[in-house]
């Protein structure tokens, strides 16, 4: 016989990249009985609808979330607050409420007032993506072999949070769980920071001369691709994680600037010791993502059969 679905209403509001993803990989590994999706673009909507991404699309927050066991809030960091209070007056007592968002002080300190006190808020976060956005971004594999944070705040039901747990895992995903700030800290060094970094230096190039700029885009294999991949992440998602995150931000761009002075020394004093161990020793930091099966290829099921495209985790 087969196993009743893990929920018997799932909504997700926002169906992006991430949210799309969820919607595909829940319907087609059956993990609701219903998913009901919602959107603030009329024209996401029409499109979940032409995918058939979900089983039904809401116009409003309130109305999607009603009678939901699980409510997954799938937008910008900054755009929590204002989605939290729309279906606050919609939620069901009992529902799991849990958000996807980079960030998790920011969202525990603007979603979790707004709540009513009869639904389990369990914060999360797929450590999962691309730099791709919008509803036909996404694909039912994204989170395979992905870690998923979740970083309940404490007194959380540990029910709620096993539910959540399980949903996880049959995306794929290995799930951890992790005390908010030190999220934000792990976050702002191995995906924040490197990101800004990728802004910053796509922009740097692309403010030199005009007459230079032909070169920039003809010689970008060279290592600057990858970073222009990054520097095409989506900016209002990138914008919100700044603004949310900025404490561990600066703290963490403080000493990368620091580790840059120390390296500008060495490369003006002729230290190629210096350089090469650290080369080396970054190059070993590699080979352990790699094998750890994290490395930025993306194939989240097997090496070698790499779909054109790289994962950018946020
Ligand atoms: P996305 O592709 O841009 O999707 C976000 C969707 O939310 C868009 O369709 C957007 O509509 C909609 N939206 C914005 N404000 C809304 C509102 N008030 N009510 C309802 N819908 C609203 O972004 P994403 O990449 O899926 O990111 C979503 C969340 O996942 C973010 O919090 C991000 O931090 C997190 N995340 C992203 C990644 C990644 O690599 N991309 C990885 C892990 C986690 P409009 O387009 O009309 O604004």
């Amino acid at each position: 016989m087969n196993e009743p679905p893990l929920f018997r209403r799932v909504a997700i509001l926002g169906i992006g990249l991430i949210g799309s993803s969820l919607a595909r990989v829940i319907r087609d590994r059956r993990l609701a009985a219903e998913c009901v999706g919602h959107d603030a673009s009329p024209a996401v909507r029409e499109r979940v609808q032409e995918l058939q991404l979900c089983d039904r699309v809401a116009d409003t927050a309130e109305e999607a979330v009603a009678g939901a066991d699980l409510v997954m809030l799938c937008v910008p960091v900054g755009a929590n607050a204002e989605v939290a209070e729309a279906m606050a007056p919609g939620l069901s007592p009992g529902a799991i409420v849990t958000d996807v968002g980079s960030v998790k002080l920011a969202v525990i300190r603007d979603v979790g007032p707004l709540l009513p006190e009869a639904v389990h808020f369990v914060p999360g976060h797929p450590i999962a993506g691309t730099e791709h956005s919008g509803p036909d971004a996404g694909f039912a594999d994204l989170f395979e072999n992905r870690y998923a944070i979740l970083t309940p705040p404490p007194g959380t039901d540990e029910q709620a949070v096993a539910k959540l747990r399980g949903l996880w895992e049959a995306c794929g995903s290995q799930v951890e769980i992790m005390d908010a700030a030190h999220h934000d800290k792990v976050l702002a060094v191995t995906s924040h920071l490197p990101h800004l970094i990728a802004y910053t230096i796509v922009g740097t190039a692309f403010d030199l001369e005009a007459s230079e700029r032909q070169e920039v885009i003809r010689y970008s294999a060279g290592g600057f691709r990858d970073f222009t991949r990054i520097a095409g992440s989506d900016p209002v998602m990138w914008r919100d994680v700044f603004l949310n995150n900025r404490e561990a931000v600066l703290e963490m761009l403080q000493r990368f600037s620091e580790d840059l002075m120390a390296l500008q020394r060495a490369i003006r004093w002729g230290e190629g010791q210096t350089l090469e161990d650290l080369f080396r020793r970054t190059r070993e930091i590699r080979r352990g993502v790699i094998e750890m099966r994290q490395a930025g290829t993306f194939d989240a099921r097997e090496p070698g059969k790499a779909k054109p495209q790289d994962d950018t985790e946020a």
